[in-house]
C-alpha cells in the first residue's frame, strides 16, 4: 500500500448553508485556515519522521509525537464534526432511529440529552470539544469532554457526536457567548448521520 498524505477534506455543504448559526466566513475560516492548518502541520511531522529516518538522524522523539497527536487528532475531530453538521433546511430538529431510542434510554429524553450536552459543551475549559461517545463495554452512550485535541478516547469508545468548542469555531458569530453557539448547534445537527454511526457500532 501507498503511502499518502492527510488531506483537507470537502464540505458536504457550501459555506453560506449553514447561516444563520454559523456564518460563511466564521466557516470558511474554521475550515480552510484552522482545519488545513492541522492538516499540514501532520503532514509536515510525516515528511520530518521520514526524513530523520532516512538520514538516520535522531529526532526529538516526545516532542515529534505530541505535535502529531495534536495535529491529526485535530484533523480527524474537525472531519467527525463537519460530518455531524448539516443545513438547518437539510436536517430535522430531532434525532430519529436507533440513535433516539439509544439517547431515550440513556438520558430519559432528548431534551434531557440536549441539556446535558449543552452543559458539558459550555463548561469546557479553555480550548476542546464535547462528544457524545458509544462504549461498547458498557453499551452507553456516554458524554466526554475532549482537551485540545487529545482524544485518546477513541480506541474504545466510537464517536457519535462532536461538537467544537474552541473559540474559533465561534468567536465570529458569538464572541464570548459560547452558551449561544452550543444553542444554535442544534438546529444544524446531521442526525442522519449520527444515527448511521451508532447503526455501524451496533452491527
Ligand atoms: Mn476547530
Amino acid at each position: 500500500m501507498e503511502k499518502k498524505p492527510y488531506v483537507l477534506p470537502q464540505l458536504e455543504f457550501g459555506y453560506k448553508d449553514l447561516e444563520p448559526w454559523i456564518s460563511e466566513v466564521q466557516l470558511q475560516l474554521h475550515h480552510q485556515k484552522h482545519h488545513a492548518a492541522y492538516v499540514n502541520s501532520a503532514n509536515a511531522i510525516l515528511e520530518t519522521l521520514d526524513k530523520n529516518r532516512r538520514d538516520g538522524v535522531d529526532g526529538d522523539a516526545k516532542a515529534l509525537a505530541k505535535a502529531f497527536s495534536f495535529n491529526a487528532a485535530g484533523h480527524l475531530l474537525h472531519s467527525l464534526f463537519w460530518e455531524n453538521l448539516a443545513p438547518a433546511a437539510k436536517t430535522t430538529l430531532k434525532p430519529k432511529g436507533i440513535f433516539a431510542t439509544t439517547i431515550d434510554n440513556e438520558f430519559g429524553g432528548f431534551e434531557r440529552f440536549k441539556k446535558e450536552f449543552s452543559q458539558t459543551a459550555i463548561n469546557t475549559e479553555g480550548s476542546g470539544w464535547t462528544a457524545l461517545v458509544y462504549c461498547r463495554q458498557t453499551n452507553r452512550p456516554l458524554l466526554m469532554q475532549v482537551e485540545k485535541h487529545n482524544i485518546n478516547v477513541i480506541p474504545t469508545f466510537r464517536v457519535l457526536l462532536v461538537l467544537d468548542v474552541w473559540e474559533h469555531a465561534y468567536y465570529l458569530d458569538y464572541k464570548n457567548e459560547r452558551a449561544k453557539f452550543v444553542e444554535a448547534f442544534w438546529n444544524i445537527v446531521n442526525w442522519h448521520e449520527v444515527n448511521q454511526r451508532l447503526e455501524a457500532i451496533l452491527k
